[in-house]
């Protein structure tokens, strides 16, 4: 049901204007005159009425308020699918008891250095490698992936390693090849809105690890991860990475409140990136350490053997040495919550 409330002192004309307006569209309606306000109560199933309706109703001249009960993205919702989605990638459960650890590079930047990135993250306990091979740089001037060159050195990384990859894609005509070689496929922050890009995945059996975008609300990020579950992919992890704010002491605010907002609200898995979300090394790990206590079920970090070479995001990258400690610390936090790392 659907709640619409009038403005004070309507008439009876205005009450059955609008009435009229929503019983046109097949709905049932119940009214409420109290002695300050009629309230109308549309009942059975309004989640038909889309947003547009929704937008026209609320133009209706006599109407103060109207409040949706239904939720505008369903398959991702909670109320839809009441138990935890656990997403298993090549025996490794994602949204389980198990927090997993994601961690490698901001960039492919040649083979030697990311087969030696790998070993030593798996060395110290990731779960799965990360690395762009097609990155999303502000400037067009920097350094944008070895492309697939980038994806075959991240293949030979997993064949040698065993940990599964996580890689970017940012065009919805690099889908295909990407999950040729990767096993979850990453949208990016800047993608989260891309509409075409988000369906293009959607078509695919690869799980999705969908960041939240610079400046997407929460309701816009399920609604995209509606996007990619609406062509049949149920796969979605959503990784909370920071947002824009007013504050410039941290590259971004990482919302860690959006942890539980979205354990209420969605049954699929979430992550948290530090590292984009504070953007500076020394902050990674305190703040890996708060995402596991608020309930992520797993960490995406970026690891660099030498930070200060990094061809991208080398102020915000760890050294192994500070990963290994990392996993340690957050594997007592997990503990403490009942939970394993
Ligand atoms: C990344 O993971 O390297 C990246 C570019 O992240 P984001 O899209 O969150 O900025
Ligand atoms: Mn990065």
């Amino acid at each position: 049901m659907d709640i619409i409330v009038l403005k004070p002192g309507c008439t009876d004309d205005d009450i059955r204007h609008v009435v009229k307006r929503l019983e046109s569209k097949g709905l049932k309606v119940h009214v409420s005159k109290g002695t300050e306000r009629t309230i109308i109560g549309v009942i059975g199933d309004t989640s038909k009425i889309s947003e547009d309706e929704e937008n026209a109703i609320r133009a209706i001249e006599v109407v103060e308020n109207v409040m949706r009960i239904i939720k505008p993205y369903k398959l991702a919702s909670r109320e839809f699918h009441k138990e935890d989605t656990v997403i298993d990638v090549n025996g490794k459960q994602i949204g389980g008891k198990q927090i997993q650890v994601i961690a490698g590079p901001c960039s492919v930047e040649n083979r030697s250095i990311l087969l030696h990135i790998a070993e030593k993250v798996k060395e110290a306990g990731a779960t799965f490698l990360r690395g762009g091979a097609f990155k999303p740089r502000t400037s067009p001037y920097s350094f944008q992936g070895l492309g697939e060159e980038g994806l075959q050195i991240l293949k030979e990384a997993s064949q040698q390693t065993g940990l599964p990859v996580v890689t970017e894609v940012m065009d919805p005509r690099d889908v295909e090849i990407v999950s040729r070689y990767a096993d979850i496929l990453q949208i990016g922050a800047r993608n989260m809105q891309n509409f075409r890009l988000l369906l293009e995945v959607g078509q695919t059996d690869k799980p999705v690890l969908l960041k939240r975008g610079l400046s997407g609300t929460i309701k816009e990020w399920l609604m995209a991860a509606e996007y990619i579950m609406s062509r049949g992919n149920h796969k979605v992890i959503l990784c909370e990475r920071g947002i824009r704010t007013f504050e410039t002491a941290t590259r971004n605010t990482l919302d860690l409140s959006a942890v539980p907002v979205l354990k209420k609200l969605t049954h699929l898995p979430v992550i948290v990136d530090p590292s984009h979300g504070v953007g500076k090394w020394d902050l990674v790990l305190p703040m890996a350490r708060a995402a596991v206590a608020a309930g992520a079920d797993g960490l995406m970090i970026e690891v660099h053997s030498n930070p200060e070479e990094a061809l991208s995001d080398g102020e915000q990258s760890i050294k192994p040495d500070l990963f290994k400690q990392l996993i340690h610390e957050c594997r007592r936090v997990a503990e403490a919550i009942g939970r394993e790392l």
